[in-house]
């Protein structure tokens, strides 16, 4: 017997839980050193003879992958076939829009749908400023809505948009993911996967990632790697395509290899200047095109 359609649904190092194409979870070791599964695989696997563990024998293509650079530079991959990153901003602390951007860009990079969440809605004294990015949000095509995981204040409308979705829940420290994370799980099944947790914690190391199935459907992954994941580019070109509003605008730039700093004849600038495209946004776009020329340039 072989399941050719087990997901991964939590990973302790080199240990997995698994859940089996008939809804059933076991657990599994890894075939050979080569394979790294991850939270989100799709993988073969197989009873092992007299154990009651599973053996992966195999990952099944990627449909797209988070990674970050791991200490000697090279990606490491946190999480597999992401449907949606939830990039939460607060009203404490004080929101950082050029790191929401980060985020956008990163999903947009991987071919993931992004939902801007503003959380604390219940202790915002002034709406002006969030409301002024979060209007921008939704003209250039995101989900945007304010939330509280205090008060229940958007959490079914997110719950809503993450229905038959695998999602992971990105942003600064102290925004209130894990408060967001809990507040969509009701009570009965947080208790499930905070049991499972500490039976699984005990026995081997740390957790490292794990998926918590919605109520209303769609799963939403949870890892101390993801909450502080940064996304990594390859080349500056490639930052204009995590923009969607400059992504477009581009394809009326004079030159093919416009970078959209200084060249003549650039769509997107006279945008920005127009008001189409928010200046506040560009600033993000060129910040993030400085980064990647100072990380390709080997000074990191
Ligand atoms: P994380 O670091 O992003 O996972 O944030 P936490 O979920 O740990 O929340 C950080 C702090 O913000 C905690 O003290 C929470 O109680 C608080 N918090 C989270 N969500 C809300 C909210 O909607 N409103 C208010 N007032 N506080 C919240
Ligand atoms: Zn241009």
């Amino acid at each position: 017997m072989t399941d050719d359609s087990a997901t991964v649904i939590a990973t302790y190092s080199r240990r997995m839980r698994v859940k089996l194409a008939d809804g059933h979870e076991v657990e599994a070791r890894i075939k050979g050193k080569r394979l790294q599964p991850v939270c989100g695989d799709r993988v073969f696997a197989e009873p092992i003879a007299n154990e009651g563990d599973w053996l992966i024998t195999e990952i099944a293509p990627r449909d797209n992958e988070l990674t970050r650079p791991d200490t000697r530079g090279r990606a490491e991959v946190l999480a597999a076939n992401l449907d949606c990153l939830i990039v939460v901003a607060a009203a404490q602390p004080t929101p950082d829009w050029y790191i929401i951007d980060r985020y956008l860009c990163a999903a947009e990079l991987i071919g993931a749908a992004a939902i801007v969440v503003f959380n604390k809605a219940d202790i915002e004294t002034d709406e002006t400023a969030s409301s002024v990015e979060l209007d921008n949000y939704l003209r250039i095509g995101y989900d945007a809505l304010r939330c509280s995981a205090v008060d229940g204040t958007g959490i079914d409308e997110i719950a809503a948009l993450l229905r038959g979705r695998c999602a992971i829940v990105v942003g600064q420290s102290g925004v209130g993911k894990s408060s967001i994370i809990n507040r969509l799980i009701d009570d009965a099944q947080q208790r499930v996967a905070t049991i499972s947790d500490k039976t699984l914690e005990g026995r081997h190391t740390t957790v490292n990632s794990v998926m918590i199935p919605l109520p209303h459907g769609g799963s939403v992954i949870d890892s101390p790697g993801v909450r502080d994941y940064a996304p990594a580019l390859q080349s500056s070109g490639e930052a204009a395509n995590g923009f969607r509003e400059i992504a477009e605008a581009a394809q009326q730039c004079r030159f093919a290899n416009c970078r959209h700093l200084r060249e003549p004849g650039c769509h997107v600038k006279s945008c920005v200047d127009s008001g189409s495209i928010s200046e506040r946004r560009y600033a993000s776009y060129k910040r993030i095109v400085n980064l990647t020329e100072q990380l390709s340039d080997g000074r990191y």
